[in-house]
Order: C-alpha cells, then sequence, then structure tokens
C-alpha cells in the first residue's frame, strides 16, 4: 500500500518506519525543511549542544529507548535529575515540601483529583502555602498551562520528586530523527511540502500539495492538532473540531553559554515560573558548558517578555544564578508559539470526545501526534506510539 504521512516530526516519522517494515511504502510530506519537528538541537557557538525543543527522556519512555537502541544512538546521562528542583523566591517552613509532596500523592492515590484540576486539587490540600506554590509552579512549568487548565491525575507525573535519570540522545536528540529518517529512506521524505488538504475518495485518498495532487490508499496525517486547521480534511465527519478541541500549552527556552562545565544544578523560580538547569555529568562527553532554562505557560511567557528577545529572561536569570559567569548578550531563545508549523508547545489535554474520535479515524485515515499519545502525550514518547499506532490501524501487517 502507498500511504501518505503528513509531517515528519517523530510520529510521522514512526508511521514511516512501521509501514515501511511492513512492506508498505511510505510517502512522507514535510512543511518545514528538516526532519525532527519539535525535536530540534542546534550546537553553539562555544560548542554546547541546546535542545531547542524536546531535551529529556523522562522515566517510562521506553519506547524512545528503544529506537535509540535499535538506531545506534547512545544516551547522555546529564548528571542532574529533572524530578529535583531546588524552589526559590518563595518562603516555606523547612520539612515542609516533604510533608506536601506526600500528602498529594496520598489524596492521588485515594482518587481525590478526580474531576478537579492541578491548582483545584492543590487548594484542597491542608499543606504549607509556600509548598503548595512552588508545587503548583513546577506543574505549571511543566504542562506549559495555567493550573487551572492541567487535570490533576498529570500531577503524579508533573510532581514527582524522583532520582531517575532522564537523559538525552548522545550529540543531541535531532540524531534520533536524523536515524530514523534514514531509516525510512530520505527519498521517500519531501521536505517544503505543506499539506493543503486530505480527502477520501471511492478507492483511498486524495492529498494535495502546492506542488499538485498525490493518489494513495491511505494517509496518516502527523501534524500538531494546534496547526491542522490549516489541511482540508474530508471523510473523517468531526475530525476539525475534534483537532480544535485540544487544548495546548505554551512554552519557550533559553540557553546561555559558559565559560567551562558546571557542576549539575536544577534551580525553579516559583514567582517566575521557570528552571534552570546545568547539566554538567561525570560522562565528558555530556558535560556542557551551558546554563539552560525552561518557560512554561503563558504567565511565565508574559513576565519573561520572550515576545521581545532574551534580554529580560537573561537578566533575570543572571539574578537567579549569581554564582554562574552569565554573558547576557550571549543569551539564546527557543520560542515555539511564532512557528508556523506548530504554534504552540506542546497538548495540555485532549478531551475525551475528541480523543476517540481521533484514534479511531477512518478507514483511509488516521492521525497521529503527541496529541494522541494517552499517558505520554506532550512527550517524545507520546509521538512515537501514536505514529505507530495510526500506522497499524490504518494498514496492518
Ligand atoms: C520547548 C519544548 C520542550 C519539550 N521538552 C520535551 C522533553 O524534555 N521531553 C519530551 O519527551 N518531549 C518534550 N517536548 C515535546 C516533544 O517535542 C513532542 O511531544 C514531540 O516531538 C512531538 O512530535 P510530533 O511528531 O507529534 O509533532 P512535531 O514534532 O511537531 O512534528 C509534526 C511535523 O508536522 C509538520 N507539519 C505541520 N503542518 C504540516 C502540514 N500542513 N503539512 C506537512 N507537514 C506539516 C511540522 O513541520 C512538524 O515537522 C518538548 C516540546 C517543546 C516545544
Amino acid at each position: 500500500m502507498r500511504v501518505v504521512v503528513a509531517g515528519a516530526g517523530l510520529a510521522g516519522l514512526a508511521a514511516a518506519d512501521a509501514l515501511a517494515t511492513a512492506g508498505h511504502e511510505p510517502v512522507v510530506l514535510e512543511a518545514r525543511d528538516r526532519v525532527g519537528g519539535r525535536v530540534h538541537s542546534l550546537a553553539l557557538d562555544n560548542g554546547a549542544i541546546v535542545e531547542m525543543g524536546a531535551e529529556f527522556i523522562l522515566p517510562g519512555c521506553t519506547e524512545v529507548l528503544g529506537l535509540a537502541d535499535r538506531l545506534g544512538l547512545g544516551l547522555w546521562d546529564k548528571g542532574m535529575r529533572y524530578g529535583k528542583r531546588d524552589p526559590r523566591g518563595v518562603e516555606m517552613a523547612d520539612g515542609s515540601m516533604e510533608a506536601a509532596v506526600g500528602a498529594l500523592d496520598a489524596a492521588l492515590a485515594a482518587g481525590a483529583g478526580e474531576g478537579l484540576s492541578v491548582r483545584g486539587l492543590l487548594g484542597r490540600l491542608d499543606i504549607d502555602p509556600g509548598a503548595r506554590e512552588a508545587i503548583l509552579a513546577r506543574a505549571e512549568v511543566s504542562a506549559a498551562a495555567d493550573g487551572d487548565l492541567v487535570p490533576a491525575h498529570e500531577l503524579g507525573l508533573l510532581a514527582r520528586v524522583s532520582d531517575l535519570p532522564a537523559p538525552g540522545i548522545a550529540g543531541g536528540n535531532q540524531r534520533l530523527a536524523e536515524a530514523l529518517a534514514d531509516a525510512v529512506g530520505r527519498e521517500r521524505i519531501h521536505l517544503g511540502s505543506p499539506v493543503r488538504s486530505v480527502a477520501a475518495t471511492a478507492s483511498g485518498v486524495e492529498v494535495r500539495t502546492e506542488a499538485g495532487e498525490l493518489a494513495a490508499a491511505a494517509c496518516v496525517i502527523a501534524v500538531p492538532a494546534s496547526v491542522a486547521g490549516g489541511i482540508a480534511i474530508e471523510g473523517v465527519p468531526g475530525a476539525a473540531e475534534a483537532l480544535a478541541a485540544v487544548v495546548y500549552g505554551h512554552a519557550a527556552k533559553l540557553f546561555v553559554p559558559l565559560p567551562a562545565p558546571v557542576p549539575v544544578s536544577a534551580t525553579l523560580s516559583v514567582p517566575d515560573r521557570y528552571w534552570a538547569w546545568t547539566a554538567s555529568g561525570d560522562d565528558e562527553a555530556a558535560s556542557q558548558p551551558l546554563i539552560s532554562a525552561f518557560a512554561g505557560s503563558p504567565r511565565a511567557l508574559d513576565g519573561l517578555g520572550v515576545t521581545s528577545g532574551p534580554d529580560l529572561w537573561a537578566a533575570k536569570l543572571a539574578e537567579l544564578r549569581p554564582d554562574l559567569a552569565i554573558d547576557r548578550a550571549q543569551a539564546v531563545l527557543s520560542t515555539w508559539d511564532d512557528d508556523p508549523w506548530v504554534g504552540a508547545a506542546y497538548s495540555v489535554d485532549a478531551p475525551p470526545d475528541a480523543f476517540e474520535l481521533l484514534t479511531a479515524g477512518s478507514e483511509r485515515i488516521a492521525f497521529a501526534g503527541e496529541h494522541l499519545g494517552g499517558d505520554m502525550s506532550a512527550l517524545m514518547e507520546g509521538a512515537i506510539r501514536s505514529g505507530r499506532r495510526a500506522a497499524a490501524a490504518i494498514a496492518p501487517n
């Protein structure tokens, strides 16, 4: 079967890889002039490799690890722990954070979060107000959204204090996308080819790009729901509404090269809703002369003035970490809200009806993307799982 795949992020590439492995013929149409989508690594002038988008392979991301292994890619354990951040800018009594996390875990285990938002559940717990604000800040930063929009059950993942490593792909996560594209076959991937419409026909699908029309047996639409409105879809009633119902978060990252690697650290600015880390692991190759920061939620982006450039955030970072030689003039900002092929960071919530309709798709049109990654949505893992699921649904072995 010839199957068109719209989008060459990890979801589309995973779908194309599964299709090719099953003996089908994927044709990948990608709007950008590169593969990887929200996985995009860049080298700074001082040699440090930064992740403009996805950075950490979180605990439980088994498919990312399996794929890296299959493609012969190594891992960088960056030394710091994603699950441990030192909260700053908030007052709390000694030991109150541990007590608050314990109370939260117990509440979640008892099902107290059912039907509540993150803010709603935290508001009901009898915990230290400073600890509550720090947990809320961490959840809002990671979900990239206001606590009212984030379902409380996500707190189990978002606020987990953990010592588990969250590595990246050695040399940058982009290598995962590139190696997957090689496995699919570069001749099957067409860059600079935004899909404009997908219509089911009596015998298959017709896919239109600016270059013309393409007929195929089926199509996997693996573009973010936030921009899927740019594709006219015929043949899945209700798809446009379901895609529009997916709620997205907003995030940005900041990187400042340092003269030399520094010890590992992870600091959360509670009032400004961002966290910053240095990630110089024991592994020399993973030692990066760099401080990185991630801000999540519209409130964070407004407060840090990211639409005006990196200056304000870099100044605040220098205040947060006066111990480091932060040269504000060298700060590099990564934003996604102004990116035409996503226009946001990642999904916060796919309402159940929308999720069901999109994962069901139709006989000839399937949907993929991190927003359909279920428990692993918003992550590389969710993108890969969704792509494989879509490929299996549309073109069984
Ligand atoms: C700032 C930031 C930090 C993140 N941090 C992490 C992290 O630490 N760990 C983690 O696991 N995940 C993280 N993520 C999330 C992760 O990047 C995504 O979940 C994952 O990469 C999404 O893959 P995808 O294939 O679903 O979407 P995308 O990567 O967005 O791929 C979709 C592709 O479709 C293309 N496209 C769009 N419209 C069209 C069209 N009309 N026609 C053709 N092509 C089109 C796009 O150009 C893109 O290449 C982060 C994301 C961001 C933005």
